[in-house]
């Protein structure tokens, strides 16, 4: 049976992981997690760097707000975990990072394109939501939006992005792929390619085996 102890070592690894990836810088950036079905997550707290997670850097919070143990002061950007988790009774692992390609495509307005299968299996598809302030009600609110049709990644205007899924690991690829297909078209933009994108017949074909029921990469 999975703990807050395997939720912490999880959140640990992907930590490492997105700082080694240039995924973030340092502190930007947060992560949160929960059991499944459970009404509180572990937070990352305040000021905590991605790559060096312990145990003391997880604030224990209600998914009403309520601080219940760990860390006292949870990452700024707590209504934003709190929110997506809220609006998907099936995700228990929300990612927040700062991807450099992602967020300076946006901005610059151009769609992030899923170009690889990879890029379409993790990511399927993407939304985007306009700047609001970090740590806002409404940016938690407006993120989370997007979420409840089933999307798992979303761009948050100049800011990052949050990817969600039913696992730590799951959602940490997502976020990666959601930054290696940003990355990718950037570079198929300088070359002047303005259309390649991941065959659709692969997209159909994967959404197919999902509604049957199956699953697998
Ligand atoms: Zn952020």
């Amino acid at each position: 049976m999975t703990t807050h102890r395997d939720l912490i070592d999880a959140l640990a690894l992907a930590g490492r992981r997105a700082v080694a990836s240039g995924l973030v810088i340092g502190s930007g950036g947060n992560f949160s997690a929960r059991l499944p079905g459970d009404d509180v997550c572990l937070v990352t707290a305040s000021g905590a760097w991605l790559d060096t997670l312990v145990p003391d850097d997880f604030s224990v919070v209600g998914l009403d707000g309520s601080h219940r143990g760990g860390h006292p002061s949870p990452s700024s950007e707590v209504a934003l975990h709190l929110a997506a988790h809220r609006a998907r009774p099936d995700v228990t692992a929300v990612i927040h990072l700062h991807p450099q390609h992602c967020v300076l495509l946006d901005a610059l307005d151009h769609r992030i394109r899923l170009i690889t299968t990879d890029h379409a299996y993790y990511v399927r598809r993407s939304a985007r939501i306009p700047w609001l302030p970090s740590g806002t009600q409404e940016l938690a609110d407006a993120a989370a939006e997007p979420l409840r049709d089933g999307t798992n990644c979303v761009i948050l205007g100049h800011h990052g992005c949050s990817a969600v899924a039913d696992s730590v690991e799951l959602a940490y690829k997502r976020a990666a792929n959601l930054e290696e297909a940003a990355a990718a078209t950037y570079r198929a933009l300088q070359l002047g390619d303005t259309t390649t994108v991941c065959p659709p017949a692969y997209l159909a074909g994967i959404e197919q085996v999902e509604r049957a029921g199956a699953g697998g990469h």
